[in-house]
């Protein structure tokens, strides 16, 4: 059984120790791409819809050529394929803008095993801090060439402040804004739980707009929740009756300590567990 799967645009099934990318592709020397995860259950790649739509919305924020959702599916379909259905997954959707010499664009698609910290996350929760992330929800308004909302490889402040976080004893992190809002975690959503009422900051405040808190909402509005975009503060937070970080692959990690203080167990919490594992099988399969 594989334990990394590579599969090109083409089609074609890799070797995954053979070199795939030249030192100058823009990806490795400027980050200059987008990308998308996705969780692979029972061979098939999840919202496979939803993440095909925020890779050509990224594309198309950085004027990368897009070669249609037709190669991705039949590269995705391979790579799930390949990968079997006797586990879970962790796929990897990458389109960098290719050789700094010029050429076509390079694309990718790998799965590999989903890891321990996940499962973790997934059965335990986290802790989290928050940290500053300098800018203010008005970013994507006002300087559209910073891409906020695209889903870019340029992950490395993201990466820098995972170990910040870690170095403090914590698990993951939430992001506030320059006026002090709630903004997303470094790879998740951030939504909140008030009685029935889901809510999860808007995603034009600047922040990526997540596929697994979209297909929550779906779910949740069918199970008697209402569903809200709204600015939200850390005090939102710490008087909420459940914080979680949302995202594809850990899919709803709940918030037990926020900034060193435990926070109570939610009513809610079976509920938003279930919703998602509903929403990530059903939502997004074409
Ligand atoms: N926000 C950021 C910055 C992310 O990197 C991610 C996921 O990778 C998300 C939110 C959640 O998005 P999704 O639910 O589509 O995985």
């Amino acid at each position: 059984m594989a334990d990394q799967v590579l599969v090109t645009l083409d089609g074609q099934v890799r070797d995954v120790d053979e070199p795939l990318l030249h030192v100058d592709d823009l990806a490795v020397v400027r980050g200059d791409g987008v990308f998308e995860t996705l969780l692979v259950r029972d061979g098939r790649a999840c919202k496979l819809v939803l993440h095909l739509d925020r890779l050509e919305a990224s594309a198309s924020a950085l004027e990368l050529p897009w070669p249609g959702r037709g190669l991705w599916t039949r590269a995705v379909e391979a790579a799930a394929r390949e990968w079997g259905n006797d586990r879970e997954g962790w796929m990897r959707l990458v389109l960098s803008r290719g050789r700094e010499a010029g050429g076509p664009p390079t694309a990718f698609v790998t799965v590999g095993p989903v890891g321990e910290r996940v499962l973790r996350a997934r059965r335990d929760g986290v802790s989290v801090v928050t940290l500053a992330r300098g800018f203010s929800v008005d970013l994507a308004a006002t300087a559209p060439w910073q891409l906020a909302g695209a889903k870019t490889l340029s992950y490395a402040t993201n990466m820098a402040a995972l170990r910040h976080a870690q170095a403090r004893g914590a698990d993951d992190v939430i992001f506030t804004s320059s006026e002090g809002r709630v903004l997303e975690g470094p790879r998740a959503t951030v939504v909140i739980a008030r009685g029935k009422t889901l809510i999860t900051p808007p995603p034009e405040q600047s922040i990526l707009a997540g596929t697994t808190q979209k297909a929550l909402f779906e779910v949740a509005e069918t199970k008697g929740y209402q569903c809200e975009y709204a600015p939200l503060f850390p005090s939102d937070l710490i008087v909420s009756e459940g914080v979680w970080l949302i995202s594809s692959v850990t899919l709803a990690a709940r918030v037990h300590t926020l900034d060193g203080l435990a926070l109570p167990p939610s009513p809610a919490a079976e509920d938003v567990a279930s919703m998602v594992e509903t929403a990530v099988e059903t939502v997004g399969v074409d």
